[in-house]
């Protein structure tokens, strides 16, 4: 269902409707006292928070029906926080899903002023709802705002509002044992003025969305394009792929970099997205699930797509089993929450004896590896497609097999089994079979409070 057709809502009390909210006894009253006292003004904060229900509540599509293939389909409300220089932070709102009106001016619409998170919500096998290390994606959201000249704010503040959104939404739209939800944290400068300069007014925004596994490819219906290709009109740019054993990479192109030193590859912007969408556009079209960022003329393997890129091999020197992700430091890489978790677990040693090291390595070496036999597995990692155990890799007019991509006759082995033991202890804190303090229960609010 589109955004646009959701009818507005009736108020729910005389105090709440959408046009007296901003006037509410406190709102106002509160910014003003903050800036009287001084020089300061209102930071964002939880304790302000209102909602107000959306009387025309949508159904909840079936687990990976059209509707939720199309990562379009939201929960009934979304969460909205409004600032500006002079006042600071306003009264953030609950309130019901639909569209903004925003100046044509808008900083956001010419100088990609927009910041986002990604996160999933999840519902335990012990029936709690649960926040994947939430507290990484607030200080990261921060990082991201301000790198941008978008304004700061506490991420204690911004986790608080966080699970009061999901404690409003998890008992309907994820009421199933095992689902889960996408979570879409937002941040757009909307001042309506074309001045190249640090925007004056901001929206701070939180939507859920609806998405179908992404990890798993047996669970995408043959009907059902790539991921991300347009559905609504029948017309798409992508074939069907067929079922296959894991994702399939493409190398990017020597004329094609998503991010640099210095730069802002780092930040979860979407500046870095819209330009890659071409090269994503070619790929999906081929076939291929993502593409492998590779940087400069020594062609360093970065990550992958939306999520960071792992590889397991045996050291060329040494002979032990290896664990290699591209460093963080120089700004090229996103600190997913996912790679932190992925590091943490396997240098716990609970998984086994594998050295695990962070530095920059190039596909030549991968190719090296590869012909001498000593690539074990590879795997994308992130929120958005979890654990992706790779199967092949691109590489300019080279196909490297992995593998898991390999006939399973060959040793016996599926090449994927060191991806599947880290997605199973993560999935186990996720829906709570492994209480673990990465897993951030929701209190839910059972009964909608208008206040
Ligand atoms: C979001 C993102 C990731 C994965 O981060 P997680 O926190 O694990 O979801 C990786 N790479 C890029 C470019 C991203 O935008």
């Amino acid at each position: 269902m589109a955004p646009a057709a959701i009818t507005p809502v009736s108020p729910p009390s005389p105090t709440l409707d959408n046009t007296s909210r901003l006037t509410k006894a406190g709102t106002i009253t509160t910014l003003e006292k903050t800036i009287s006292n001084g020089a300061t003004v209102a930071e964002l904060d939880a304790s302000r928070l209102t909602i107000t229900p959306n009387l025309n509540p949508k159904p909840v599509p079936a687990p990976n029906s059209p509707e939720v293939w199309s990562q379009s389909y939201t929960t009934d409300h979304m969460l909205t926080a409004r600032w500006t220089e002079k006042h600071g932070w306003e009264a953030p709102e609950i309130r019901p899903y639909g569209p903004f009106s925003i100046m044509p001016t808008a900083s956001v619409l010419h100088y990609a002023t927009e910041c986002f998170e990604g996160m999933k919500a999840y519902r335990g096998d012990d029936g709690k709802a649960r926040l994947f290390r939430p507290d990484r994606n607030a200080k990261r959201f921060l990082q991201s705002a301000t790198r941008i000249a978008l304004p700061g704010f506490a991420p204690e503040e911004f986790l608080k509002l966080l699970k009061k959104f999901v404690g409003v939404e998890a008992p309907k739209w994820i009421a199933e044992k095992g689902s889960f939800i996408y979570i879409r944290p937002t941040m757009i400068a909307t001042a309506a003025a074309l001045g190249v300069q640090r925007p004056k007014e901001a929206l701070m925004y939180i939507m859920m969305v609806m998405f179908p596994t992404l990890d798993d490819p047996s669970s995408r219906p043959p009907s059902v394009p790539t991921p991300g290709a347009p559905l609504s009109n029948g017309v798409t740019e992508s074939k069907p792929v067929p079922a296959s054993k894991g994702m399939r990479l493409c190398a990017s192109r020597h004329d094609m970099i998503r991010a640099w030193p210095g730069g802002f590859g780092s930040a979860k912007v979407g500046a870095n997205y819209g330009p890659s969408l071409v090269a994503q556009g070619e790929a999906r079209a081929r076939g291929y699930d993502q593409i492998l960022w590779l940087f400069g003329e020594e062609c360093y393997v970065t990550e992958a797509g939306g999520s960071n890129f792992f590889i397991l091999w045996k050291n060329k020197q040494t002979g032990r089993k290896e664990m290699v992700t591209a460093p963080l430091g120089d700004g090229v890489i996103l600190e997913g929450v996912t790679r932190a978790s992925v590091l943490d677990l396997v240098r716990s040693g609970k998984l086994g004896d594998v050295d695990v090291t962070e530095r920059k390595f190039t596909m030549h070496e991968v190719l090296e590896a590869h012909n001498e036999g000593r690539i074990i597995e590879a795997f994308g990692a992130g929120t958005a497609f979890f654990i992706a155990p790779v199967q092949d890799i691109h590489f300019r007019g080279t196909d490297l097999v992995l593998p898991l991509g390999q006939d399973d006759s060959k040793d016996g082995k599926k090449g994927d089994e060191f991806a599947m033991t880290i997605k199973g202890s993560l999935k186990d804190i996720m829906y709570g079979r492994w209480q673990h303090e990465w897993g951030c229960v929701i209190e839910e609010q059972t009964e909608m409070q208008y206040e």
